[in-house]
C-alpha cells in the first residue's frame, strides 16, 4: 500500500473486529501509528496491533467503553502519552439491539444511542479539542485533523426492526455535518463512511448460510458482499491529504445498495 499516512497518529474505536480491525490495519499499512481501542476482546486487539507493527508502524492497545466520558478521556490521555497527539480519529465502535418497535425496551434504545451516537460525540469532541489547540503540522498533513465517522447506509435507508440503530446512524449524519461546518475554518475535516452489507460478526446471520447470502444479494446490484478491507482502503484514503478539500461528506460504500435495486428492471 502507498504510505499516504506516514507519521500520522490515528485512533480507531472498536478496532478489534470487523470493519474497525480492517481500518486499523489499513491505516497502519499506510504508515500511521495506530491506537487500537477495544471494548471486550483484548486478545484480538493485540493481534491487530501485531499486524500493524509487522507492517512497520507503531500500535497501542487501549480498552475503553466509548459511551463513558471518563473512559474516552483516559483513552485520549493514553494516546497522548504514547504518541504525543492525534491526527486521525475513526469513530467506528457500534452495535445493534434489534426488536420489533412496539417491543423495544428503553434499555435497548438507550444502549444503541449511547454507543453509536454519544460514543462518536465523546470521541470527536476530544479529537477536536486536540486538533484546535495544536493546529496544522505541515510535515504531517495539510489539515489540522481528520475525523471519519462510521455511519451506515441506514443513515438514509429506513430499517424496520432496527429503529434504534437507524436513528443512531441518522443522528451521526447530522452530527458529522454540523461538526464539519463548525470546524472547517480550523482546517479540520469531518466525514462519514456509509457501509452497506459488510461481512463482519455484527450481521453474520445475513450472510453465513447460502440462502441468507442469496437473499441479501437481491439488495446488492454489484452482487457480492462487502469485505472489511473495502472499508479499510476507503478510510485510509479519506483520512489522507489525497482527500483534502473533502469535508461534510457521506461516502457510500455499498455495491449499489442505495440505488433502489427494486427498480433495476424498470417496473
Ligand atoms: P463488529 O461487531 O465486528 O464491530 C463493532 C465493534 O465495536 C466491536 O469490536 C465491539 O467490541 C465494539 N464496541 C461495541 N460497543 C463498544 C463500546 N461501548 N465501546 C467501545 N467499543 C465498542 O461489527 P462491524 O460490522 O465491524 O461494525 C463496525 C461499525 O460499522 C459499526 O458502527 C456498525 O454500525 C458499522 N456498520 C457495519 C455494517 C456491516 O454490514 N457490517 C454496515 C454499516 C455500518
Amino acid at each position: 500500500p502507498l504510505k499516504i499516512l506516514t507519521g500520522q497518529k490515528a485512533l480507531v474505536t472498536g478496532g478489534s473486529s470487523g470493519i474497525g480491525k480492517a481500518v486499523a490495519i489499513a491505516l497502519g499499512e499506510a504508515g500511521a501509528d495506530v491506537v487500537v481501542n477495544y471494548h471486550s476482546d483484548e486478545d484480538e486487539a493485540h493481534e491487530v496491533a501485531e499486524t500493524i507493527t509487522s507492517a512497520g508502524s507503531q500500535a497501542l492497545v487501549v480498552g475503553a467503553d466509548v459511551s463513558k466520558e471518563e473512559d474516552v478521556q483516559r483513552m485520549f490521555q493514553q494516546m497522548k502519552d504514547k504518541f504525543g497527539t492525534i491526527d486521525i480519529l475513526v469513530a467506528n465502535a457500534g452495535l445493534q439491539q434489534d426488536a420489533p418497535f412496539d417491543e423495544m425496551t428503553l434499555d435497548q434504545w438507550q444502549k444503541v444511542i449511547s454507543v453509536n451516537l454519544t460514543g462518536q460525540f465523546l470521541c470527536a469532541r476530544e479529537a477536536v479539542r486536540e486538533f484546535k489547540q495544536r493546529g496544522v503540522v505541515e510535515e504531517v498533513s495539510c489539515s489540522a485533523g481528520k475525523i471519519v465517522c462510521m455511519s451506515s447506509v441506514h443513515e438514509t435507508i429506513p430499517w424496520a426492526g432496527h429503529v434504534n440503530y437507524a436513528a443512531s446512524k441518522g443522528g451521526i449524519m447530522q452530527m458529522m455535518r454540523s461538526i464539519a461546518q463548525e470546524v472547517a475554518p480550523f482546517r479540520i475535516r469531518v466525514n462519514s463512511l456509509c457501509p452497506g452489507a459488510i461481512r463482519t460478526p455484527i450481521n453474520s446471520e445475513a450472510w453465513n448460510t447460502k440462502e441468507a447470502y442469496n437473499s441479501l444479494m437481491k439488495l446488492v446490484p454489484y452482487n457480492r458482499i462487502g469485505e472489511p478491507e473495502d472499508i479499510g482502503r476507503a478510510a485510509a484514503w479519506l483520512a489522507s491529504d489525497q482527500a483534502d478539500y473533502i469535508t461534510g461528506a457521506s461516502l457510500v460504500i455499498d455495491g449499489g445498495m442505495c440505488l433502489y435495486p427494486g427498480f433495476a428492471h424498470g417496473g
